[in-house]
């Protein structure tokens, strides 16, 4: 992610600006990790991006073993009738496992204890019949069960040399359990990326401040801060900069020196009060403006010294969508994470847009309801208004309509990205 590579298109028509899967090809192309690797625990490794490959040392599990409370025997001394073996040994779990089995020897055995030399198939306790004969006991093995019934081979989860997981894995529970299984107390992880949080606006107030006629609320700051918390980042907040170039420049020139990532909401146009733009023209470089979306389009993504420049649109529609689609994947990669790509599926439309303009590919705010046969139908919020949190609110995920459309039907079927993709709700 260097110099002029990427495009700058500022003041073009839709059909000549960045699209959406021009953006992201773009920037996955472009970006590689930057954190540093170091070592966590165990305890702390839950999402956090492993560092490096992660193999087996040894089987998983380590010995064959017994999946059953029951009697281990040689499926070679079955015959027409069944089994009626003598009972030799008693293994529980955790012993390190018998001595071999003689002929028509048997083994009582527990969940998990190691199968005793020579014995391949355990009978169920339920299924066997114990009894003794002359002081010696015995147990009668019905037909029936196959070879290797009810025992558990080592290496069958893991074989020893096996990699478990990959570099760039974000871990999750099952991820941690199988790391444990490997025995492992440790695992090297990417550092956390230090991501500075700044909303810029004149008229924003933190929540608890007073305000008057004019003043909005900073939410910007909320969302972000919690859309972050979905990605392995620590954030800083920067507090509400005013709309002044000298400021902005200077709180970004500041902020480039200590962090990974400078993340900021608003300030993202053309106009004479957005000095964001310029500042970041003016300290480094600026890779991509303006996108051929709804909402959302313009989108600043840049770098200064070596530090990553986000900045998102001031309204919260848009800083919400721009985040998901691309702050979210970027900053993924930047702390050794993959390049996000929400999943999607296709749902019937419960809503009609009877025009949409050709050549940008629109977000809209949408939620699922089953429809009259039970089967799930997207419902757009009805207002389109960027500045509408009300929508966010009501959603659970973004119908996304891609360039060509230039409509949507009733009952057509439309691209659904649940926000549980994103990692939220
Ligand atoms: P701007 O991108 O600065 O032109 O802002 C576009 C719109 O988003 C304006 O209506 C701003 O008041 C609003 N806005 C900007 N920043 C925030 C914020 N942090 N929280 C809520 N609304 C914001
Ligand atoms: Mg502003």
């Amino acid at each position: 992610m260097t110099g002029k590579q990427l495009l700058d298109d500022c003041f073009l028509h839709d059909k000549d600006r960045l699209r959406h899967h021009e953006a992201l090809t773009i920037l996955k192309d472009r970006l590689t990790a930057v954190a540093t690797v170091e070592t966590v625990r165990l305890e702390a490794a839950l999402e956090r991006v492993l560092a490096d490959d992660l193999s087996a040392p040894r089987n998983i599990p380590l010995a064959d073993n017994s999946a059953v409370d029951g009697y281990a025997f040689r499926h070679g001394d079955f015959d027409e009738a069944g089994g009626f073996f003598r009972l030799e040994q008693r293994i529980a779990a955790g012993q390190s496992g018998g001595a071999g089995l003689a002929p028509w020897g048997a083994a009582r055995i527990f969940t998990g204890a190691v199968m005793p030399p020579g014995a391949d198939t355990v009978a169920m306790q339920e299924d066997c019949e114990q009894h003794q004969q002359d002081g010696q006991d015995f147990v009668i093995v019905p037909q029936g069960l196959r070879k290797g019934a009810n025992c558990r081979l080592a290496g069958e989860d893991v074989a020893e040399g096996t990699t478990i997981l990959s570099a760039g894995q974000r871990l999750r529970a099952q991820d941690l359990a199988a790391i444990a299984s490997a025995g492992r107390a440790e695992v090297p992880v990417f550092r956390k990326l230090k991501v500075a949080l700044v909303s810029t606006g004149d008229e924003l107030r933190r929540p608890g401040d007073l305000i008057t006629v004019g003043d909005v609320y900073d939410s910007n700051h909320f969302l972000l801060r919690a859309l972050c918390a979905t990605l392995p980042v620590e954030i800083e907040d920067l507090g509400i900069v005013r709309d002044d170039g000298a400021l902005v420049t200077a709180t970004l020139k500041e902020a480039a020196d200590r962090f990974d990532v400078i993340l900021t909401t608003g300030g993202a146009s053309r106009g004479e009060e957005d000095h964001v733009l310029r500042a970041l023209d003016g300290l480094g470089t600026r890779h991509m403006w303006q996108l051929a979306i709804k909402p959302g389009r313009p989108m600043m993504f840049g770098s200064i010294g070596n530090c990553v420049f986000l900045g998102l649109p001031g309204n919260p529609v848009a800083a919400m969508v721009c985040f998901l689609l691309y702050a979210r994947p970027v900053m993924s990669v930047l702390g050794g994470g993959p390049f996000l790509a929400p999943q999607s599926f296709q749902v019937p439309a419960a809503f009609e847009i009877p025009r949409k303009k050709p050549d940008r590919r629109e977000f809209y705010r949408a939620f699922l309801k089953p429809g009259p046969d039970g089967k799930p139908e997207a419902h757009k919020f009805m207002r389109d208004g960027s500045g509408l949190i009300t929508g966010l609110r009501e959603a659970d995920g973004l119908v996304e309509i891609p360039e060509e459309a230039t409509s949507v039907t009733q009952g057509g079927l439309v691209t659904f990205l649940p926000f549980s993709s994103f990692g939220m709700r």
